[in-house]
């Protein structure tokens, strides 16, 4: 079949270390989650849906699993409070929708769409983001969905060494040891659009009004149908810095790069400019798809043209 007539799906669940996951039934736990989503993604662009589609509906799944640092099962920041980022982009004209600093709203991805699709905006931040969302009838959720006793006792241990931390390791910011819990996805419909989404609860004890990567275009998330799609995970500053979704695009606009090598060449740039620390999932406009990361690991998964499912760490 040529590439034309097939959709390709990747998602992540965050990256590094990974130190966490010390036997096969927690690496089972991740691996069945990234499985059962990306299958869902396959339902939804077999029966005809959009990249977009099943962008949302797949980060609205992972946002939906407490094992990962988005939605339910957020990171605390330094008052025991989630703040959550989200971003979704449309390949087809750049249109992008972005939230940050929210709460009470269980899927982050799904409050950045309406942003993109009912606002003259890009970008709604804190209580003008919550405003909106009742503006567009969006439940409120109670602030105890988001917590697990596994975020509380991350918060706990941040505070005593007055660190900031990400994700659910015990270890320091500065430690390799790290997982970025962050989930995103990307994917490549039939029609060749593409569509990228990144959410994510942020740092662990990081301070109020903090806001990462994720909900940032071209560097968290971005969607161009004439390059790629991109999500990254990881230490959002590094990201940010390194503006890495729009870069990895760039190397394939300015450089005629496919997305494998794109993405390579992304985080080559990543590690030597920024001493990068993440990862980024990327599908290409022939539905290619690449993962590559400077951490140990980062956990995802992938249907490349209709094909069959992997997941690895
Ligand atoms: N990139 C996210 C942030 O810095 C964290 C993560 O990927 O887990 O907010």
């Amino acid at each position: 079949m040529s590439s034309s007539g097939t959709y390709s799906l990747m998602v992540h669940g965050g990256a590094g270390a990974l130190d966490n996951v010390k036997d096969d039934k927690t690496a089972f736990r991740y691996l069945d989650s990234i499985r059962t989503v990306l299958e869902h993604g396959r339902q939804v662009m077999e029966l005809g849906g959009s990249a977009l589609q099943a962008v949302e509906a797949c980060a609205m799944l992972l946002e939906d699993d407490p094992v990962f640092n988005a939605g339910c099962g957020s990171v605390l920041n330094e008052n025991g409070k989630v703040e959550l980022d989200a971003a979704i982009m449309d390949g087809r004209d750049l249109a992008a929708g972005a939230v940050a600093a929210v709460d009470n709203i269980a899927n982050p991805v799904q409050l950045a769409r309406l942003v993109m699709t009912e606002s003259e905006h890009v970008m709604l931040i804190a209580e003008g983001a919550m405003r909106f969302a009742d503006h567009c009838g969006m439940e409120r959720v109670p602030e105890d969905y988001f917590y697990t006793p596994d975020r509380v006792e991350q918060l706990r241990m941040a505070r005593l060494r007055h660190k900031v931390m990400l994700d659910h390791d015990d270890s320091e910011i500065d430690s390799e040891d790290q997982k970025y819990g962050t989930i995103g996805a990307v994917a490549r419909d039939s029609q060749g659009n593409l569509a990228a989404a990144t959410s994510t609860g942020g740092i662990v004890n990081k301070r109020m009004g903090r806001v990462g990567d994720s909900p940032i275009v071209g560097a968290g998330v971005y969607a161009d149908n004439e390059t790629c799609a991109v999500s990254a995970t990881g230490f959002g500053e590094d990201f940010m810095r390194s503006v890495i979704a729009k870069t990895i695009s760039d190397f394939m606009l300015m450089q005629g790069m496919d997305g494998i090598k794109a993405s390579a060449a992304g985080i080559e740039y990543f590690k030597r400019k920024v001493n990068g620390r993440g990862g980024v999932i990327v599908i290409d406009n022939a539905g290619n798809c690449a993962g590559d990361f400077t951490t140990k690991k980062m956990i995802h998964g992938w249907i490349e043209k209709g094909g069959q499912a992997y997941c690895r760490f």
